[in-house]
């Protein structure tokens, strides 16, 4: 399976959300993208899942326009959007079992997949609960649920800013590695620590433009010899490039993405992904 952006662009009115995005993305692939707040992600895979429709630019699912026949798509894809609409007074296993029915799965098939991805997502003991009473990391894992139902092939998560805590992140990032044999899987996220293990491709966008479009150890070995570590009795003004800064009793401990040894006393140290991200937003400073 083939999914190809063509020169796609974006305009809100006169917000352009994004630009001349161009990528292949293959089955058998995890995509992390990744963007500050207002980068285009969501906009992205919106237009991935068929919600919008780009203002220019070709979506192609093996060869096939999916701006001109959003049903192929749609057929394909299981997309959980950022907001999950609520439905309170459903208990978990109806609220699954209804998405299941819209979904036109039949009912046998539909018991033994909520079954089996409950036991996945921890969320056997809560089939019971109503909605409305579910914790945020409930409700999420309920979300990634209802995409993964009718096993469809290509999978887009948009990962709200708060709801899994990390222990649950990090196992629902496990079964979305998993799912990714023989699927697309697109995940949205900002927290790009807990992606470097599991995705295979990190897509990054800035102000609605791709600045980078490679593997994450392509990503972190652009920021080698570029990370720095040192002591500081206190902040400097206009510091660019800090990746973390810890006080300590003997002063801040800074580390920062920088070309130039930034201080005298400054040691090189090994990138992380968080890191590279950082040196690459920042325009390789
Ligand atoms: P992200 O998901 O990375 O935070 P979005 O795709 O939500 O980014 O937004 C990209 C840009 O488009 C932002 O500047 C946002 O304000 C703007 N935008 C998003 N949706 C709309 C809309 N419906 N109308 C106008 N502008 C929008």
């Amino acid at each position: 399976m083939e999914l190809v952006l063509e020169d796609i662009t974006k305009k809100y009115k006169d917000k352009t959300a994004l630009r001349n995005v161009n990528a292949t993305l293959h089955s058998g692939q995890l995509i992390g993208l990744i963007g500050k707040n207002g980068a285009g992600k969501t906009t992205l895979l919106k237009l991935l899942s068929t919600i919008l429709k780009p203002t220019s630019g070709r979506i192609l699912l093996d060869g096939q326009d999916i701006v001109k026949s959003p049903n192929i798509m749609r057929s394909m894809v299981g997309y959980l959007p950022q907001e999950v609409s609520a439905y309170p007074n459903l208990t978990v296993l109806e609220y699954l079992s209804y998405i299941a029915s819209v979904k036109g799965i039949k009912k046998k098939d539909a018991e033994k997949q909520i079954n089996s991805l409950l036991a996945d997502f921890h969320l056997e003991n809560a089939k019971g609960k109503r909605m409305g009473n579910c914790s945020g990391g409930m409700k999420q894992r309920a979300g990634i649920i209802c995409a993964l139902l009718g096993d469809p092939q290509i999978i887009i998560i948009d990962e709200p800013t708060t709801g899994l805590d990390p222990e649950e992140r990090v196992a629902a990032r496990n079964i979305l590695s998993r799912l990714s044999r023989g699927r697309i899987v697109i995940l949205s996220t900002h927290i790009v620590s807990d992606i470097e293990a599991v995705a295979s491709r990190i897509l990054l966008l800035q102000q609605g433009s791709l600045i980078f479009n490679d593997s994450p150890e392509e990503l972190i070995a652009r920021a080698r010899g570029c990370v720095w570590e040192y002591m500081l009795p206190s902040l400097q003004e206009g510091m660019k490039g800090i990746s973390s800064m810890v006080q300590t009793e003997m002063g801040i401990h800074i580390r920062q993405v920088s070309r130039e040894k930034p201080e005298k006393q400054a040691v090189p140290v090994n990138s992380t992904l968080e890191d590279a991200c950082l040196f690459v937003m920042e325009g390789w400073l």
